[in-house]
């Protein structure tokens, strides 16, 4: 039988926005070896600013942000969010045919006569269009029919409490690491600011799940996945405590996730483990 003060932690981390699916995850909480983190919107607000748009090519500022909000109109990714609001004039979605939503790369759709494709290197790279990497930013590319019109530079910033997580992360000897599908640039400056162990970059879900056993298989104890939900169900699914940060509608993130934390504050996680060896040192 489960012993009640389980129920009594489980109580009061539900006071504090987190919701913890039963007993065990709070027995797997008090044994965690590591904390794999996803990087935009957990570690990061995941609230980006369009900081620059380079055009190319031929093309005016002007139309590489119109093509992009286009197509941006229909992703929720936070860097199409900040997009679309960078784009003042009003917004004809019956423009867009086809669109696709290219899971970890970008969107693609149709403009009138034009194939438009708006995301990062590797879409690009799918498309033959090559770049030249000396980028410190998130980077948005956009091409039209095949020719690369701009770049779109968006920023995003550290979450305050980010940093004590960590630190007290490591107080307890618990090993800490970034999978992210942005790339290198990005994932070292969030790394180095906060000490994160090890970081992996440019990575699509699917990588993320192959990423995480690695890690997993070469630890010795259980690992948790820390996740904003956007495209992370899989991974949520598959670590031993599968946390979902600010995953409010996101349904197959709460679905997937072993607990959920309704607001976007990170140091729930720390507070989430914090909990659970407090309750387990009541029940022992
Ligand atoms: P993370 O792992 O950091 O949460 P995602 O897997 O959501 O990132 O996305 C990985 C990368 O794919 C982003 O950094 C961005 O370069 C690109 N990307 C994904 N969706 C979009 C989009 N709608 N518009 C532009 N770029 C996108
Ligand atoms: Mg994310």
């Amino acid at each position: 039988s489960i012993p009640l003060s389980f129920f009594g932690g489980i109580g009061l981390a539900s006071k504090r926005g987190i919701l913890i699916k039963g007993s065990s995850f709070i027995e797997a909480l008090c044994e965690i070896k590591a904390v794999v983190f996803d990087k935009t919107g957990t570690l990061t607000w995941g609230r980006f600013e369009v900081s620059e748009i380079v055009p190319l090519n031929g093309f005016s500022k002007e139309e590489v942000l119109k093509y992009a909000a286009l197509l941006e109109s229909f992703s929720n990714h936070p860097i199409a969010v900040s997009i679309v609001k960078e784009y003042k004039d009003i917004i004809d979605k019956t423009e867009v045919k086809d669109f696709k939503e290219i899971s970890g790369c970008g969107v693609w759709g149709k403009i009138f006569d034009k194939e438009v494709a708006v995301g990062n290197s590797k879409l690009m790279r799918q498309l033959g269009i090559n770049l030249e990497e000396n980028i410190n930013l998130t980077t948005v590319y956009v091409a039209v029919n095949g020719v690369l019109a701009g770049v779109i530079k968006v920023t995003d910033s550290i979450k305050s409490s980010a940093k004590e997580v960590i630190d007290n992360l490591k107080k307890q000897n618990i090993k800490t690491f970034i999978l992210t599908g942005d790339n290198k640039a990005s994932a070292y400056y969030v790394a180095d600011k906060l000490g994160i162990d090890e970081y992996y970059f440019e990575l699509l879900p699917q990588d993320k799940v192959e990423k995480f056993n690695v890690i997993k298989n070469s630890l010795d104890g259980k690992v948790a996945f820390v996740g904003d939900g956007i495209n992370d169900a899989p991974v949520l699914k598959l670590s031993d405590v599968g946390i979902a940060m600010g995953a409010l509608g996101q349904d197959a993130a709460i679905e997937a996730a072993d607990v959920v934390i309704t607001t976007d504050e990170i140091e729930k996680v720390y507070e989430a483990i914090k909990i659970s060896k407090y309750t387990r040192k009541i029940v022992v």
